[in-house]
């Protein structure tokens, strides 16, 4: 029985070998900072998604340390039973605030959060319309509601109308977007968006994962990016781990959203509460995000170097207005060769291969954070030259 189970398994791990599309974990030593010590190499990181510098933050540690004395580790129990600390309700109510919504719930992951969410609004009646370039969540999400889904071309407005308008009649529609698109580094056409969901009566949901505390004057993220409130964007989602700097995610809308979640997400009701301590760290995390205007000025003024840089090698790339910047190089071989060049330079840049992009559209994801300096931003622009030049 196990022979048949291991020779099934080779033969798949085979097939994932001979596509050059293996892939495997890397040990970091330390801190999640931009200079790290990774598989035993000193390397300047361009891949974390740790945009203001929050992770290795001294106030949000201690708040971890100051609430792992006051609550211990493990939440031990799930919110409904009684895992559901203050400094869970505090975080809740502070990230309300933050994004000027009613209410706010907190999940362990973003993953989650979106299960949860997805269910919780659409089922086998009903259509979500998605951009193809959606998170891998929201799409095992929209799998799992039952929902019928419709994908429209990436970022256009005029081919969402087409999918709107042959839509059936009957059922609820659901619209669901990245705010910022994880692999391709651009802002969803949110205005155009709600104008849509309007016009045809459906719902516009945003996964905001890269675009809350990094876009817009008090990192209210795209929606305050292109000045959209609640009546636009009336749901809304977020993650903990990217530019807050800690772990988790939570969706923000009205009092009847937050509470249909309470009362029927599978993905909230039967899991584990995130640590006491952890929800501590994140609201220090969250008081800090609010008024980082330095650190978003900061990391504004590193993407502009960035952008320069790559347009002075011919390499395209998006407006540099968010801290991921793809570097399009075609085929995985390329960008695993460049990857490694990079590497072997001091430089953890990953290559993002299919299936994560579509085929042919192999790249580099460069990540910027506030707590990277320009002479690493040039250092890094100087190795990828020799990159290039060398493969
Ligand atoms: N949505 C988007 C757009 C993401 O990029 C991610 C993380 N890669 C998630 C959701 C999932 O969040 P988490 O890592 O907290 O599960």
């Amino acid at each position: 029985m196990s022979d048949s189970l291991d020779h099934y398994l080779e033969q798949r791990l085979s097939t994932v070998r001979d596509a050059g599309l293996w892939r495997r974990t890397r040990i970091l030593d330390g801190p999640q900072r931009p200079e790290q010590v990774i598989d035993g190499h000193r390397v300047i990181a361009f891949c974390s998604n740790d945009y203001l510098g929050l992770a290795g933050d001294p106030a949000v540690a201690a708040a971890a340390r100051k609430a792992l004395d006051q609550y211990g580790v493990g939440a031990g129990a799930a919110h409904l039973i009684n895992g559901h600390t203050r400094a869970h309700e505090e975080l809740e109510q502070a990230l309300a605030h933050f994004t000027g919504r009613a209410r706010a719930l907190v999940f362990s992951t973003g993953y989650m959060a979106n299960l949860a969410l997805v269910q919780a609004l659409v089922g086998r009646h009903d259509t979500v319309f998605e951009d193809r370039l959606n998170h891998a969540s929201l799409i095992d999400a929209v799998r799992l509601s039952g929902a019928r889904s419709q994908r429209y071309r990436h970022a256009e407005p005029a081919h969402l109308r087409e999918r709107l308008e042959k839509a059936p009649a009957t059922g609820q529609r659901l619209i669901v977007t990245d705010g910022v698109f994880s692999m391709d580094g651009d802002i969803a056409p949110l205005p155009e968006l709600a104008a849509l969901a309007r016009e045809y009566n459906a719902w516009l949901m945003v996964d905001d994962a890269h675009g809350l505390s990094v876009l817009g004057d008090t990192g209210g993220g795209s929606c305050q990016y292109f000045g959209l409130g609640s009546d636009d964007v009336p749901i809304l989602m977020g993650t903990l781990g990217k530019g807050f700097g800690t772990a988790g995610a939570f969706v923000a809308g009205s009092e009847r959203l937050i509470e249909t979640l309470i009362q029927t997400a599978r993905p909230y009701i039967y899991t584990t509460a995130m640590p006491a301590a952890l929800a501590a760290a994140t609201l220090a995390s969250v008081h800090i995000a609010a008024s980082a205007h330095d650190r978003r000025e900061h990391l504004q003024n590193l993407l502009r170097r960035l952008g320069d840089g790559l347009d002075r090698l011919g390499l395209p790339h998006p407006p540099p207005l968010t801290p991921i910047q793809p570097v399009t190089l075609g085929t995985a071989t390329r960008a695993s060769a460049v990857a490694e060049r990079l590497f072997e330079a001091g430089f953890l840049v990953p290559a993002i291969r299919p299936p994560t992009v579509p085929e042919g559209e192999a790249r580099l994801r460069i990540t910027l954070s506030a707590a990277h300096t320009q002479t690493q931003v040039d250092a890094l622009l100087q190795a990828l030259e020799r990159a290039l030049d060398q493969t």
